[in-house]
């Protein structure tokens, strides 16, 4: 059979560095997409190839069309027919209330968050359609429970993009439904990674445990393990479904 074939958008750090490791031990010829950091990207790369697996990083911002079209033709070309897309790029910016943002923010939010991922959605189903010659395939979009809780006080501008996130998932699972295509979403809650630097607070997650159920932040690899679920064989029934990783919040 065919080495199945999974795109990672924000690949070199965090949730998507660590799906990236676990799809390449699963088989998947991996694409490790990067913004800037090609040397994070690199080392991701490396760590597939070293436990034997295929892996590619690729520059492309994804609030940038003409990167994303790019992006998916360097998959074409070195990987061959993609099987999978994890839409895991996303921004967060600091801390503060809506009387402070100016259009300027959330345009960058929602270029990335919102935009990026809708781009991205586009060129896996124009090559995973059956209706278009393709083969099928599935998409997880990385959603917050950020879009349930709203951000307030801190960043209603990144919940309302992962809000946006939400209904695409729902909208585009029974759009392509008939194509041999499935669309699902999970929603991390407080994960250990860089973005809450990013927020103003690398600390964040320590500060906010106390509020979740299981009085814990997160791993990369536990919302890894949930992305992957999501797109095997094992969640075949499963499209326009959401599933949490928040430790109950
Ligand atoms: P992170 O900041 O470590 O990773 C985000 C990745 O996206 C980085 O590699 C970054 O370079 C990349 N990226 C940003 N803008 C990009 C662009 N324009 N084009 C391509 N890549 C771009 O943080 P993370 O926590 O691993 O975030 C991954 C996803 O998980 C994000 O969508 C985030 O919103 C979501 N999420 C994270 C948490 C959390 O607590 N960490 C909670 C809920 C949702």
């Amino acid at each position: 059979m065919h080495q199945p074939v999974i795109l990672i958008t924000g690949g070199s750090r965090g949730i998507g560095a660590a799906t990236a490791i676990l799809a390449g031990e699963q088989g998947y010829a991996v694409c490790v997409n990067y913004v800037r950091n090609r040397d994070a990207a690199e080392v991701v790369v490396s760590a597939i190839v070293a436990r034997g697996g295929t892996a590619i990083a690729v520059a492309a911002d994804v609030a940038i069309e003409a990167d994303v079209v790019r992006l998916f033709a360097m998959v074409d070309a070195k990987l061959g027919v993609l099987t999978a897309l994890v839409n895991n790029a996303g921004i967060l910016e600091t801390q503060m209330r809506l009387e402070q943002m100016d259009a300027a923010r959330l345009q960058r939010i929602f270029a990335t968050n919102v935009i990026g991922s809708f781009i991205c959605a586009r060129e896996a189903v124009r090559r995973m359609s059956t209706a278009m010659g393709g083969k099928g395939g599935a998409i997880v979009n990385v959603s917050s429970v950020a879009s349930r809780i709203g951000g307030p006080g801190e960043y209603i501008d990144y919940a309302s993009s992962k809000g946006a996130i939400d209904t695409m998932t729902t909208g585009l699972a029974k759009e392509v439904a008939q194509q041999g295509i499935r669309v699902n979403a999970v929603r991390p809650g407080v994960i250990y990674t860089d973005i809450h630097a990013s927020g103003g607070e690398a600390g964040r997650v320590d500060r906010v445990k106390d509020a979740i159920p299981m009085q814990r932040g997160g791993g990369s690899d536990e919302v890894a393990q949930a992305i992957m679920w999501l797109l095997s064989d094992q969640a075949s029934y499963s499209t326009g479904a959401f599933i949490d990783v928040s430790g109950g919040r």
